[in-house]
């Protein structure tokens, strides 16, 4: 073990505990509202800077008062004005060489130009944007070649930690990591192939060697640099990314004139890295023990050790005895422990202000990133000055807690006893060959069947609607005509398409999962409790608190109006459990697999009021299956065995003659397809348009004996593909999987899609589809 270096830290580092990162979109969105105003054109740069700067100026002046030091680095600045990996790229001087044309003279990005790398522009893609971690949360994947020129391109990360100590604040800057950057980094376009951007390391790391100097220039006294990837099994090789580890946290720790160093390693445990990165002269170490528990056996001695002990990703109030234990606990392996938030901040709403609606029961099982800031200075406190100071704060949160543990929601006789009631039986349909012939004889389709993924545009006026029957000015009866209306003209335009299975267009849904949330029991609904999901877009996800049941039908009225309208089947459309889940904020108390299958009952109901009132093919969509993959391998046979299980227990009282299918929203397929293999749904469609149907031979090999619609259209742009393009992508579909089980269907759903570009496209589709048949 090596001697602290450093002595400019502190010996106690972030005395009153600290967080990893806040919310960035501003308690009323006001970044949102700020740079889609810059995106119209409605606002100036400068418009955008400024508020900018008054929202990072809310934030510390609210984060000191809620109690973090307002000059002990304590109050982390994670400012971004669309994604922290897009920062480090345009910092980096990383920009793709399709955009060369945006940076200035000395490599600079401005805003616009910033904006477009995110957007795109004409020809031009933007990066591509995948999930961080197992959050729902988005980033801009970093494109580097043997072309990357790495230089310290921009003085904006500085320039806030100056802007923040002119006002009196002495904050802690938060960067992306060098081996987070570069293992999440693809190669570029122009890399030859075998190429990995991790080569690219030795070079990098000279950069973070001069923004080091810079921010110890500017009289930054830590600065945490976040690193998840060592917490999360990739494919790149573990002893590989160990010994990078060395090498990066051995050069920066080593640099001459630096900050000191607080490495973070949020969304499970660091595992054998922590012993590595133990090693090394950073001055701090932040684990999460809500995802990991308290290493065993590693000298930590020297470091500051900074515990994990409040959740960063969920929304309930902490145990606070629990999280005490845990700091003290962690005290044995000889580091310095302080307090604070497991991850970043930025995946939980502001705060529960304003969310009064929910009842004071439930609003006293909760902590949003406020109220989080606040148990965390109290924490801080019991440990500095004593529990009895804080007694009073202790035991309201007991009491919360057993309020929790004793509400009859959250342990509901019906809803425990319809589950233990459940046999294997219930998990299975028949054999796929008996399916297959009961719904040929019912539904007697052609081969290359087409029909899209659910949703039709949300235009204007369905949106205009619903705000007016939510403000109370358009009654039920009103609501329900508009929304009809809406239906019959989305099943007839797809009669005058040609389609073979139509959709309802789900106009009547605000959101595929607080659609289903606002109808069952167990689960309630922010005012205003949104998160940033990617750039400017926010979700509101929906609070899952007990037990679920579902106390009638919830989309059958609508399914049957639909299909009375067509003699062609319009298929029933539901969001899958855990879709559902992963999408919500969901309850901590029990296992995930109970919460998902109490889900996966209540869709078995709806599933047999379905049939019953005449609707034959059934689609239950599970967009975020891949999103919740534990980060680590050993936990993955696990998760899949839960998730696949609730799926079935969904969908498996459905009749031999029901079709059921499923969409799945990505295109890493290999990774689960023994998982999709499992979810024994009759028809799945997944996207494929962008990769040129590239799984396809990886399910072909694999043996896929169900049907199969991968999409041939992107609709994530508002490009219409041509009939030639989509008849090119079916024919190459066709030589992976035979005619009989291919479908025809866009990547997704088309509510972001408008009108025209949808019509146009499907066209298309339905003139390709002609072409190949008869070809
Ligand atoms: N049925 C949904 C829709 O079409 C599926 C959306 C999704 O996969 N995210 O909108
Ligand atoms: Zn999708």
């Amino acid at each position: 073990m090596s001697e602290l270096k450093n002595a400019s830290a502190p010996a106690t580092a972030f005395p009153g505990g600290t967080i990893l990162g806040y919310p960035r979109i501003g308690r009323m969105r006001e970044l949102k509202k700020a740079l889609e105003s810059f995106w119209k054109g409605a606002s100036t740069a400068a418009d955008l800077e400024a508020s900018a700067a008054s929202l990072r100026g809310e934030n510390r002046t609210r984060l000191a008062a809620l109690g973090l030091g307002r000059t002990d680095s304590s109050i982390p600045s994670n400012f971004s004005f669309y994604d922290h990996v897009l920062d480090a790229c345009v910092t980096f001087g990383a920009v793709p060489t399709r955009f060369n044309n945006l940076r200035a003279a000395d490599g600079s990005v401005d805003l616009a130009g910033y904006s477009t790398i995110a957007r795109g522009v004409g020809d031009k893609a933007p990066l591509e944007m995948t999930k961080w971690f197992d959050t729902n949360y988005h980033y801009l994947v970093p494109e580097i070649g043997p072309e990357t020129e790495f230089q310290l391109n921009s003085t904006r990360w500085v320039d806030e930690f100056v802007e923040a100590k002119n006002d009196g604040f002495v904050t802690r800057p938060v960067i992306t990591g060098p081996l987070t950057f570069l293992y999440l980094a693809k190669a570029s376009d122009d890399a030859p192939s075998g190429y990995q951007p991790i080569d690219r390391l030795d070079d990098l790391l000279a950069i973070y060697v001069e923004l080091l100097a810079a921010f110890a220039d500017a009289g930054a006294e830590w600065v945490q640099i976040d690193e998840p990837i060592l917490v999360a099994d990739t494919d790149a090789d573990r002893a590989e990314v160990l010994a990078n580890a060395t090498k990066v946290y051995d050069a920066l720790s080593g640099a001459q004139n630096r900050p000191a160093l607080f490495v973070a390693a949020p969304y499970a445990s660091l595992d054998d890295a922590l012993p590595v990165l133990a090693a090394t002269d950073v001055e701090a170490i932040g684990l999460d023990l809500i995802r990991g528990s308290v290493p065993a056996s590693v000298d930590l001695r020297g470091k500051t050790v900074v515990a994990g002990v409040v959740d960063g990703h969920n929304i309930w109030r902490t145990n606070l005895d629990e999280a005490l234990a845990k700091a003290e606990a962690l005290e044995s392996l000889g580091g310095t422990v302080t307090v604070s938030t497991s991850t970043s901040l930025v995946h939980v709403p502001h705060t529960l202000q304003g969310e009064e609606h929910l009842g004071a029961e439930l609003v006293a099982w909760l902590a949003f990133a406020d109220e989080k800031i606040g148990e965390i200075s109290t924490l801080a406190q019991a440990r500095a000055a004593g529990e009895g100071t804080v007694s009073g704060a202790l035991s309201e949160a007991r009491t919360a807690l057993a309020s929790r543990a004793a509400h009859p929601g959250t342990n509901r006789a019906d809803v425990r006893e319809a589950l233990a009631g459940v046999s294997p039986a219930d998990f299975q349909r028949s054999a796929y060959s008996v399916r297959e012939a009961a719904q040929a004889d019912r539904f007697n389709l052609p081969e290359l069947a087409t029909t899209t993924i659910g949703s039709f545009p949300q235009t204007p006026e369905i949106r205009k609607a619903r705000a007016a029957w939510a403000k109370g000015e358009l009654d039920d009866a009103g609501y329900e005509a508009a929304m009809k209306a809406e239906i019959a003209a989305v099943v007839k335009l797809q009669e005058d398409l040609g389609l073979d299975v139509l959709v309802h267009g789900e106009a009547e849904r605000n959101d595929m999962v607080q659609y289903f949330a606002e109808l069952l029991e167990g689960f309630d609904v922010t005012k205003n409790g949104w998160v940033q999901s990617y750039g400017s877009r926010c979700t509101r996800p929906s609070i899952l608190w007990g037990d679920v049941a579902r106390p009638e039908p919830m989309t059958v009225r609508w399914a049957e109006y639909a299909q009375s309208l067509s003699s062609k089947p319009v298929k029933g459309m539901l969001t899958g459990p855990v879709t559902i889940l992963a999408w919500s904020f969901v309850r901590d108390d029990q296992p995930l697999a109970t919460t998902a299958n109490q889900v996966g009952l209540a869709l078995r109901q709806e599933i047999a009021d379905l049939e019953a009132a005449g609707i034959g093919i059934i689609q239950v969509d599970e967009p975020a299956l891949r999103e919740l993959l534990p980060l680590k391998k050993a936990d993955q046979r696990s998760y899949l065995d839960w998730s696949v299980n609730s799926f079935l227990l969904s969908t498996a009282g459905a009749k031999d003659d029901t079709q059921v299918h499923t969409h799945l929203c990505y295109s890493e397929f290999g990774e689960i397809i023994d998982a999709i293999d499992g979810l024994d749904a009759d028809v799945t469609s997944i996207e494929a348009a962008r990769s040129r149907m590239e799984v396809l031979p990886a399910i072909k090999q694999h043996g896929y004996e169900r049907q199969i619609g991968p999409g041939v259209w992107d609709i994530h742009s508002p490009r219409v593909p041509s009939i030639q393009e989509v008849t090119e992508l079916l024919q190459l579909a066709k030589d992976s999987i035979p005619g009989k089980q291919l479908w025809v269907n866009p990547d997704c759903g088309l509510k972001t899609r408008g009108y025209a570009e949808t019509n146009e496209s499907l066209e298309h589709m339905l003139e390709a589809t002609k072409a190949v048949r008869s070809a």
